[in-house]
């Protein structure tokens, strides 16, 4: 499990996390949506060690990870753009960070093929990354996530640099996929009909803490105030 108690980021004067406080149990899928400049984003990076924190709390099943780095806190991420090194081939990419590990080369290279394989992509092992399509290479990217085996999935709008349809395929995919592994999952997004058809939670953001957070089926029936109305779209 995942949870922040009481956490506060501030940025030279404005805060972008206030209070915030939100558990992940272990294999939920949660997603974190709000409007830009909610804190969503500066969520994701105080969990991954990116940015420090003013105060409060995060454990990742219970152990306080403020003292371990980016490195110890056994994450995998994917992110909006696309991150790959393009002159390397999708499987170098997926390899990269067990080389990191010292992972040695044919346990390296059946790991790196199976991740491709879960993301369905064995065949373009040795494709260079520039060569595949926007979706293809955020599969290799989640592949990339996927091969050390974390404890938590962070996906930061891994969709929102996609054309829609692709968008809707690959949000199904990633579903598939965290439900088969059964890995925790904090999914950003500021696109409410992508957190509702995905997530087991949703978690709306507003002002660097969370206004509402429940099934889908619970903002929508149940909204906590017109602002979440809003966001999910109900008032129109
Ligand atoms: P978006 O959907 O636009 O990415 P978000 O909900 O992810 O928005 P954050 O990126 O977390 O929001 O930003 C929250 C607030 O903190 C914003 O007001 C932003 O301007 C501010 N902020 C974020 N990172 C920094 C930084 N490195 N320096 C200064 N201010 C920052």
């Amino acid at each position: 499990s995942v949870r922040f108690e009481g956490v506060v980021k501030d940025f030279a004067g404005h805060r972008a996390l206030a209070d915030f406080d939100l558990t992940l149990h272990a294999g939920e899928f949660v997603a974190l949506l709000g409007p830009s400049g909610s804190g969503k984003t500066t969520a994701l990076r105080v969990l991954a060690g990116l940015e420090s924190t003013d105060a409060g709390t995060i454990r990742i099943d219970g152990t306080d990870v403020s003292t371990l780095p980016t490195s110890r806190r056994d994450l995998g991420m994917v992110f909006q753009s696309y991150s790959l090194f393009p002159h390397l081939s999708a499987g170098e990419n997926v390899e990269f960070g067990l080389r990191m590990r010292k992972v040695r080369g044919e346990e390296r290279r059946a790991r790196a093929a199976a991740a491709l394989a879960l993301v369905g992509l064995d065949a373009h092992y040795d494709r260079f990354a520039h060569q595949l399509s926007g979706g293809q290479q955020q599969r290799v990217a989640l592949a990339r996530a996927l091969v050390t085996e974390p404890r938590v999935l962070l996906l930061d709008e891994p969709l929102s640099a996609l054309d829609a349809q692709v968008r809707v395929a690959l949000r199904e995919e990633i579903r598939r996929i965290q439900t088969e592994l059964g890995i925790t999952t904090l999914f950003v997004t500021h696109d409410q009909d992508e957190a509702l058809a995905v997530a087991d939670r949703v978690a709306v953001m507003r002002d660097g803490s969370i206004e509402q957070i429940g099934a889908p089926e619970e903002l929508y029936t149940r909204p906590a105030s017109s602002f979440i109305a809003d966001f999910v779209g109900l008032s129109n």
